[in-house]
Formats: structure tokens, sequence, C-alpha cells
């Protein structure tokens, strides 16, 4: 007999091996990320500690943005609410799906239900979906976020100054202020001073329901657009009046939020994202906020109106304490989380793109648009971005002219300012201060070749075209 072989014996051995390596050094199927987006209203590029706000502390986003990353060019689609908030939730920019400027509570119009949301993205793959917060995408039952993949819902279905107090609106424009849990209303003009504060608990008690399954938080503070309203143990504590107090008080409504994510042990799997709809509403003098180097605020196609605060926080997957200026913008976020979360996008078309190479800092990542088109004013294509040039289209625009806006709640009038053709270089002039389309024929050239292709697809108000990619707004009549 020939003697027993031991080659099998050494071979079944290094297979095991090599399947127990295998297993142990596989990633374990890892677990979906939460994600929280913290959307403000109103709130301006220069409103926080770490972006040179003055009289206004904000401990929790600093450390935040020491935790995470800051860019410092984040971009809105449009300076104003309702418009900004579509951008945000569908990746599309506002004109594409029908929505312009800010609806009011009694339009029968909104989001149609058709549009995909960011909160149907996420419900696709299992998430639990909240709003906390301001809506302002339709007011009619079938237009509410609870049609629109969110499965719960707390908040003011609009802005807080379409109420029967509004400084300058005529009587019986706005209905009573309605806060809503789900599909009811649960209370009519509610005490303003506690909306931050009932957000911040409501937040705080998704996260600890829901903080053993995948998550999405939209927390879209109604502050600090006006009216403002800050808590009882905000009040007078900052340098900078009531607008100093209730951003203080959002900033405790972050410390709030991230501190039960650690409670939870859940820090390492949530992505948080802190931003604003649009820049400062600056015809409110004292109650507006800042919008720091930037020219104009809200209302407007200036970097003061569409560039915001961005701060975003995943320790482990995105630098800590980093500050880029790499540009992106809220129509990215949706598709970038689609990413993130494995979600398939598919049917309609979108505007956004997966930006994560540049959200994690990837070594040479760069940003993917040729363009991004800001609208405004019923759907007039008024400036177009690429990298860092900025071309204005001849449009009517407004400023306060150098006046320093209104006082305690009631603003000034803005008056009227025509804007030309005009080319800057956020490079060199972030501030928009000088043009330089006469020195750079070519650039212009190449910026009004975008501008034609986004009229074509998107429509252009300014010179009547109808965009072939554009699709209806929801109705409810
Ligand atoms: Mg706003």
């Amino acid at each position: 007999m020939t003697s027993w072989n031991p080659f099998p014996w050494r071979a079944w051995a290094i297979a095991w091996a090599l399947v127990c390596h295998a297993v142990l050094a596989a990633p374990r199927a890892a677990r979906l990320p939460n994600i929280v987006v913290v959307f403000c209203d109103d709130l301006g590029w220069g409103d926080l500690g770490c972006q040179g706000a003055q009289g206004i502390r904000t401990p929790h986003l600093d450390r935040m943005a020491r935790e995470g990353t800051r860019f410092t060019r984040f971009y809105v689609a449009q300076a104003v609410c309702s418009a900004s908030r579509t951008a945000l939730l569908t990746g599309c920019y506002p004109n594409r799906v029908g929505i312009h400027g800010a609806l009011g509570p009694k339009q029968p119009i909104g989001l149609h239900p058709d549009e995909t949301t960011l909160a149907e993205v996420l419900k696709g793959r299992g998430y639990a979906t909240a709003i906390v917060g301001k809506w302002h995408l339709g007011r009619p039952a079938p237009l509410l976020p609870t049609r629109q993949g969110f499965d719960e819902y707390l908040g003011l279905p609009y802005s807080n100054d379409m109420w029967p107090s509004h400084p300058t609106a005529p009587r019986n424009t706005y209905p009573p202020l309605p806060l809503m849990d789900g599909e009811r209303v649960i209370e009519e003009m509610p005490d303003q001073s506690r909306l931050t504060r009932r957000y911040t608990d409501r937040a705080v008690d998704f996260i600890r329901r829901n903080a053993s399954r995948p998550f999405f938080l939209y927390l879209a503070h109604s502050m600090p657009h006006v009216p403002l309203f800050a808590g009882k143990d905000f009040k007078g504590r900052s340098g900078r009046g009531t607008f100093g107090d209730v951003i203080e008080e959002i900033d405790a409504s972050v410390g709030a939020v991230l501190g039960e994510l650690r409670r939870q042990g859940i820090d390492q799997e949530t992505l948080v994202v802190f931003t604003s709809d649009n820049g400062p509403w600056l015809s409110y003098g004292n109650h507006a906020g800042s919008a720091g180097p930037f020219r104009e605020g809200k209302g407007t196609s200036f970097e003061g109106g569409i560039r915001v605060p961005c701060i975003v926080r995943w320790p482990g997957r995105i630098p800590a304490g980093r500050v880029t200026d790499d540009p992106w913008m809220t129509i990215d976020v949706l598709p970038t989380v689609a990413g993130l979360v494995g979600a398939p996008l598919h049917g309609r078309k979108i505007d956004g793109r997966d930006v994560w190479p540049l959200i994690e800092g990837r070594a040479g990542a760069s940003n993917p648009h040729p363009a991004y088109f800001i609208y405004y004013n019923v759907g007039e294509l008024q400036a177009v971005i690429a990298g860092r040039w900025k071309l204005f289209l001849p449009h009517r625009s407004q400023t306060l002219g150098g006046r320093s806006g209104g006082t305690n709640g009631v603003p000034a009038s803005y008056r009227p300012m025509r804007v030309g053709l005009e080319l800057y270089d956020l490079g060199s002039d972030p501030g928009e201060s000088r043009d330089v389309s006469g020195a750079n024929p070519g650039v212009v050239r190449e910026m009004l070749r975008h501008a034609e292709a986004a009229r074509g697809d998107l429509g252009d108000a300014l010179t009547g075209r109808v965009g072939v990619g554009t699709r209806p707004v929801g109705r409810a009549d």
C-alpha cells in the first residue's frame, strides 16, 4: 500500500483558511446610512460663527464643521422658498417641474405627486421618513408631504409670515396659520416662540424611535424666516438682537440632534447636511441675516441670494475640519444620496448629479456639471454659473441700494434694479463688483451657449421660450 498522502488534507486546510479569511475580511453588509438634512429658512452665508457672524454664537455648528466639511460655495437653485425646496427634494431645477417662487396658502398647486422626492427614493430602500418643519410645496391634502414619501409630518405647510399678522399684506390675504401633524391641523396660530423647540423635540423623538433602522429626517426649520421668535431660554441671549437669539436656538437644535445620534451610537452611520433655502431677506433689516462678503440677498440671483451655508458631517466617511470652495448645488443632493444608498434613479429626467467624490474629498474629484442655471421670477433664466465664471442675463432685480432695511419686523421696500449682460469672475471677485464681460468675449459666448441649451430644455420667461423638458405642476382643483 502506498502511504497516506497528506496532500488533499493540506489543500483542504488551505482552502478552509482562505474561506475563513474571506468571511472575516469582507465588509459586513454595511448598514444603509441615515440621512439627516437640516434646512433653515432665509439663513445667510454670514450667520454662523464659523463663517464670521458677529454677536451670534453657534458652538454646535462650529463643532459640526470641525467634525465635518464646510462647503463655502454651495448653491440653492433659486433664492426663494418653494422653488428652492423643490430643487432639494426632487433633484430638479424648479422650472422643470413647474414650481416658481413661493406658493401662497390658497393656491391649488404644488409639487406634482408623480415627481419622485428624496423621501420616496429612500422609502424605496426601506427607510423610515419624516419631515419636521416647513413644507411649502403645496397646501391641499393631495399635495402634502404625506403623499410624497414622508411617513410623518409635524410642521407648517408654508411660510410662518403667511398669517393674518403679516406686516404689509392686506387683511384677509392669509388664513390663520395651521400647525399640522400628518394631514391634520392640530393648532391654528401656534405660539411661534415654541416652534423651534417643538420641531427639535419631534426630530429627536423620531431619531430615538428609528435608531435601529435606516431613517431619513428632513428638519426644515421655519426660522429665521420672519416673523422671528426665539424660545424663552434664548430671548436676549445673543449680541445681535432677536435675529441672533433665533440663530442661537437653531444652533442648540443642531446640538440636540447630533447629541441624540451620539447617544444612540449611530454617529458613524449618519450623514448630516446643514444648509439654508436661500440667503437673507435684507429688506427686514435688523430682522434679517447677513450674506457675509456676498452681494445682495434673498430674491436675487446674486451670490447673497443663492450661496448659503453648508456643513456636511459623517464621521469616518467625510473629512473632518475640511473647508472647500468646490461648488455644488441642492439639485445634487438627491442623486448623491441615491448613489450612496444604492437606489436606482430611473424614469424621469432630473438635473442634479452624483457629487459624492467631491463631498468625500476624493483626490482629483471635480464637479460634473458643465454649468448651473439660476432661475427666478416665474421662470426667468437670470444667471449661468460655470466654474469660476458667472454670467448674468439682462433682467430686472431688486436692491436696497445701500439702505439698511426695515426694523423690528417691518420691511423696507426694495428699489428696482436693472442687471445687464454682466460677467463676474467669482474666483477673484466673489463679491460681484467688477463686470469683466468686455475683456472676456470668448467666455461670454461660451456661457451664452450654455444658457441657450438651458432655454431649450427648461424654458425661459425672459425670452418667452417654452422648455421641451418641462413637466406640469401638481394641481388639486
Ligand atoms: Mg426662504
